[in-house]
């Protein structure tokens, strides 16, 4: 939490929250607030609300809600000192020095530093080489022959890493010590030990991650070297199966169009960048992981894939199709026709060709049925072979109507009867594990209108917050509402008189609470009134004598059905009391 004076309190301060969640959702004005589709769930109409005084957000669909680190904290998955300090780059506030808190932390933020300048240089030093010596002449006159252009190489920093295996290494030596070398990914050792280059003889395209800093490289052989990619190995700074190639560059367009395209390789995801569709993204050799499906969902949740046909390709968009449906993405394949991959199909057929073919991609069923056409279906075994092939994705089809749709689809196209498909699919559903997707659990409008006012109230009366809060306290009229905890919480920070930081308390309330607190400071109110803040006093103490009364009555109901001679001098009590609220909850009389 930010504490007072702390540089995360000042960022907080001077941070506007509207700003920051706008680079990641389309926000619109509404009222007082700022209203998008959220983030964190799917939907077709906003429920996700910024509230640009109170410098919070909140999910009416799911729930989530807080400050602006919350909310980086959670779209970017980074840790709340990460968080400040990016809402601190956002917004143009000096970041003072990281102060590391072990001696390790320092040697490894250090090292991290070191492998990102290493990097930024090793890429220049190639697009250097690439650009002024014989070899690297050969390697670009490739390229151009690949259909790039001289604008292309430029714009992605493709170099060349020569064939000596010393070059790199011999420029380099003085200026970085083996300490950063070694654990670089950039370097081999010999059987005697000796370094040399890893990447030799290859043009080679810079990795960047994210926020556009290279972190690896991909080098592709020149000639029939193997292998034909080669990729750097996992580092400090490269994990590969939480980067996807040509995000730094893809994130407006993403944003902006709402799909991407998923590609498998660099030379693809140029290719189709290049074809006009920048909102394109590579997994780079790798198959489809599940940070890479997170990391692109923080953009958009519609992807078309488009891998090689290939055999291979086709395992990896199906393997990467489960991998989306589980993360709830809207998946099209497109399966580019004669065998091409999209760097071959743009070359050849043009970029028209491409985007025409793009938009016509088919949802991933289409693709999937037609994948099963293929196999042999003149026997029953071959029959159950494609059924089989097909339940588990059909499965993932959250939406019950919509399942059904394509089961008679895949059994008209599949000549299967479709009792004993849809026979075969209610088994697999009940041998299956409970559904993945949870459902936002809406919670109706709880809290009786005067606790929800008296929480604004707490929120938002500078001049009366505190006589409020003691109030309440003093006659302990919250004990027992729908909004206790809540009360509670603010009723302590109002003490002081100082307007309490609602997305701080949310901090130690449960979900429950926490939406609720979030709706109610969503809510509009007219500007809070003393008198309007004693007649939800009224109410509330009005329905704690209520409450007190029913109680009484049952007491006195039982007592008197036991009929005891003991029991005489507390019925009388009971009834004293009754009497009592009884005049309290009576209307005055004049
Ligand atoms: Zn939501």
């Amino acid at each position: 939490m930010a504490e007072a004076g702390s540089f995360a309190d000042r960022v907080k301060q001077q941070a506007d929250i509207v700003r920051v969640v706008g680079e990641y959702v389309r926000l619109k004005k509404s009222g007082m607030n700022f209203t998008g589709l959220c983030p964190f769930h799917q939907e077709k109409t906003p429920s996700f609300a910024v509230h640009p005084v109170k410098q919070i957000y909140h999910c009416f669909g799911c729930g989530v809600g807080g400050d602006v680190f919350k909310f980086v904290m959670e779209m970017d998955k980074i840790t709340f000192p990460e968080a400040v300090r990016a809402v601190a780059e956002k917004c143009g506030i000096a970041v003072p020095a990281a102060r590391e808190r072990t001696p390790e932390e320092r040697r490894e933020n250090q090292l991290r530093a070191a492998l990102v300048d290493l990097h930024r240089e090793a890429a220049a030093f190639f697009v250097q080489q690439l650009n002024t010596t014989p070899e690297g002449r050969a390697a670009k006159a490739y390229l151009l022959d690949r259909g790039l252009d001289s604008e292309a190489v430029a714009r992605f920093g493709i170099g060349f890493a020569p064939s000596g295996g010393e070059a790199l290494l011999r420029s380099f030596k003085s200026k970085y010590g083996d300490k950063v070398l070694e654990p670089s990914g950039l370097f081999s050792k010999d059987q005697n030990g000796r370094p040399f280059d890893r990447f030799r003889r290859r043009v080679m395209f810079p990795i960047a991650n994210d926020s556009g800093k290279i972190v690896a490289f991909g080098g592709r052989a020149l000639g029939d070297d193997l292998p034909k990619y080669l990729n750097s190995p996992e580092t400090a700074i490269y994990s590969k199966s939480s980067v996807l190639y040509h995000l730094d560059r893809a994130k407006d367009a993403l944003r902006q169009r709402d799909f991407a395209v998923l590609v498998e390789g660099y030379m693809d995801a140029i290719a189709v960048a290049r074809a006009g569709v920048s909102n394109v993204v590579a997994s780079c050799g790798t198959s489809l992981t599940e940070p890479q499906v997170k990391l692109l969902g923080r953009f958009t949740r519609r992807i078309i894939v488009n891998y090689d046909p290939d055999t291979a390709g086709q395992a990896a968009t199906e393997r990467s199709l489960s991998m989306l449906l589980e993360q709830g993405a809207e998946v099209r394949v497109l399966a580019l026709p004669g065998g091409k991959d999209p760097d071959s199909f743009i070359r050849s057929e043009g970029p028209a060709a491409y985007t025409k073919l793009l938009n016509e991609a088919p949802p991933y069923v289409d693709y999937l049925i037609s994948r099963a056409r293929k196999m042999d279906m003149s026997t029953a075994e071959g029959k159950l072979r494609a059924v089989n092939f097909l339940l588990p994705y059909v499965q993932r089809i959250p939406d019950r109507i919509l399942r059904s749709e394509w089961a008679t689809r895949i059994a008209q196209q599949l000549r299967i009867e479709e009792p004993v498909l849809r026979e075969s699919m209610r088994k697999a559903a009940s041998e299956r594990r409970s559904e993945v997707k949870a459902k936002p659990e809406l919670i109706a409008r709880v809290g009786k209108p005067a606790e929800r006012r008296l929480v604004q109230m707490l929120i938002e009366a500078d001049e009366f917050r505190a006589q409020l809060a003691e109030e309440l306290r003093a006659r302990e009229l919250h004990r027992g509402l729908e909004s206790e905890r809540i009360l509670a919480v603010l009723m302590e920070a109002c003490a002081s008189g100082e307007r309490p930081d609602a997305a701080a308390l949310a901090m130690s309330l449960d979900e429950r609470d926490r939406r609720l607190l979030f709706e109610i400071a969503f809510e509009a109110g007219a500007p809070p009134a003393w008198e309007e803040a004693e007649s939800c006093l009224a109410v509330l103490h009005r329905l704690k004598a209520e409450e007190e009364l029913s109680t009484v009555q049952k007491q006195i109901e039982s007592l008197a059905a036991a009929a005891s001679a003991t029991a005489g001098g507390e019925l009388r009590r009971l009834l004293e009391r009754k009497q009592e609220l009884r005049r309290r909850l009576a209307p005055p009389t004049q």
